[in-house]
This record gives C-alpha cells, structure tokens and sequence, in this order.
C-alpha cells in the first residue's frame, strides 16, 4: 500500500519573539495560517530496512539530514510501529529555506502518512509529542489551519477557521540564515513588539481588516531582504488588505479578497521572480489524498 499525502506550506500573519529564554530558545507568539502551496509525499512499506528517500529537487539531501528522514525515525521511536523499511518520495513545490516551513511539511507529511500505512491512530498528543523532536514548526504542519503558537512553536491552540483568501508569494532569490536573525534579535538595542492581543482578538473575530492593521514579523527589523519594499509596493498597488515576510525570510507574501487582482499581482511579479506563487488560505497542514 502506498499513502500519498498533500504536506501544505505555511505563513506567518504575526511572528513576534517576546523573550529569549534560559535555556538559550526564543518565546515566540506566532499566528500560523496554512496555505495551499503544497508538497506530495509518497510513502510506502518496502523490506529493505532502511529508510530510503527520493525527492524531484537536486539540492535537498535525501539521507538521514532530510527532515522527512528525521520524522520516520521519529515515528518509529515514538510508536510500537516496527520499521522493516519504507520508502518516501517527495515533489517539492514548497521552496526551500524560504521561510514556508517546507522541510516541515514534509516531516509532517511522513508522520500523518505512517501512522495510516501502520494503523498507529496516534491522537493530537502523540502527533505533537513526535512532531516536536522532528522541528518547531512539525507539529503546526501537521494539524495546520489557523493555529496560534508560542514558546518555542510547539505549544499550539487551535484557532477558528479564518474566511478564504487569495495569497500571493514570493520567495527572493537570497538565502537567509534563521541562526543570525536570531542572533540579531538578542544583540539588538531595541526591538518594535507587535500588538499579540490585538491580533489574536482579530483572527478569534476573523476580522481580516483587524488582522491587516496588525500583521507583522519582528525578522523585519533584523533580516534585509533586498527587494522587501519593492515586492511590498507591487501588492499593495495591486489592492491587497496586507502583505509581510514569513518566517526567518526571505518570502514575502500578500492577502487578497479579489482573485483577479492577486492573479493581475502574480502576473506582474512573476516577470521578476521566477519563484512566485497564487494559493487560497487553507484550513488543514496536511491532507491524505
Ligand atoms: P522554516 O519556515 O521552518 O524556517 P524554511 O522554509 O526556512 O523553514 P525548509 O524548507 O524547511 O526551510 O528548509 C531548510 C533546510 O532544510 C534546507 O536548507 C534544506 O536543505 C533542508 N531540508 C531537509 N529536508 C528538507 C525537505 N524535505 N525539504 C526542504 N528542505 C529540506
């Protein structure tokens, strides 16, 4: 048998890091919203006992440091489930080391797809608890929606659906490095919080023109994304209610109630940059297909 799973990408409505923590983490205060750019992953039971991975992409490696590889280890560690080997092929559309949580994703992925091929009925609890050894941002991509998070991004509250929106992404082509944003964060002078409350108030109401007055990442002040403001310009003069970077960067994505305006901004950008993409709000992390 052979599950295919739809691993969604994610955004950041708000990212403000409220502390640094003793044991040298950030407290966090995200407002995660998934989004339906996706990734496919296929996993299936062979008998080679191994965990082999194969993905479109060149760059990602496909041996023990995929972060897919990390959540079938994971898996198997944290249920009875007995390994006598998988394969796991994965086709990326997420870009990478963008700032979407696309390795995330993926790892999400395996262990939505192994607890089906296992019969594991592993509980929310349990998808979390393995989810968290994986990555910060695991456990969101595998229950997805609209969800708040703190502390380190593995303490989640569901949040009601938010109405359907159009986004816009795009990802730059410049690497950013998460490590050095934080850095920055913890030498900086001062750093601009961003209203928590507010927003929280606002996605409860889905008010969307509440949301688009708070929407902020606290990276913006620390990590230059060369063409931030130029991508920013675009999507407003293309009518969007908002528009922000997600995650450590570098993409910057807009919301918009209008399709024919989000698809007149895709159009517009993508004669800049290649990696762009249109999508709805979606209300799940992953989705069995
Ligand atoms: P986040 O928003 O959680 O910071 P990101 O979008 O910045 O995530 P990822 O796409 O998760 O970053 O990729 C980060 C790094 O992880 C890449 O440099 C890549 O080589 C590595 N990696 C390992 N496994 C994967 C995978 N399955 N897909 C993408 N990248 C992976």
């Amino acid at each position: 048998m052979k599950v295919t799973v739809r691993a969604y990408a994610k955004i950041n409505l708000m990212l403000d890091i409220l502390s640094k923590l003793d044991n040298g983490y950030h407290d966090l205060f995200m407002l995660m919203q998934s989004v339906g750019l996706y990734d496919t992953v296929c996993v299936e039971k062979t008998d080679s006992n191994q965990i082999e991975i194969t993905c479109d992409v060149p760059d990602i490696p496909c041996d023990e440091r995929n972060i897919a590889y990390k959540a079938a280890a994971a898996f198997f560690e944290g249920t009875e489930a007995e390994n006598c080997g998988i394969r796991i092929h994965i086709e990326k559309k997420i870009p990478h080391a963008a700032g979407l949580a696309g390795g995330s994703a993926d790892g999400a992925a395996v262990i939505v797809a192994l607890n089906k091929l296992f019969g594991t009925e592993l509980s929310e609890k349990d998808i979390i608890r393995i989810g968290a050894k994986v990555g910060a941002d695991v456990p969101f991509c595998a229950l997805g929606g609209t969800m708040l998070a703190q502390y380190t991004g593995t303490v989640l509250s569901h949040l009601p659906d938010l109405s359907q929106k159009y986004v816009v992404i795009v990802k730059p082509d410049q690497d950013v490095s998460t490590g050095k944003a934080y850095a920055a964060f913890d030498t900086a002078e001062r750093v601009r919080h961003l209203d928590t409350k507010g927003m929280l108030l606002s996605a409860v109401n889905d008010d969307w023109n509440g949301i688009s007055e708070r929407v902020g990442n606290v990276f913006e002040q620390f990590i230059e994304v060369a063409d931030r403001a130029v991508i920013k310009a675009v999507m407003r003069r293309h009518g969007c209610l908002c528009c922000c970077m997600s995650g450590s960067g570098p993409s910057i994505f807009g919301i918009f109630s209008d399709k024919a305006q989000a698809e007149e901004c895709l159009s517009e950008l993508k004669k800049d940059y290649d990696s762009s993409f249109i999508c709805v709000t979606a209300d799940t992390g992953c989705e069995l297909v």
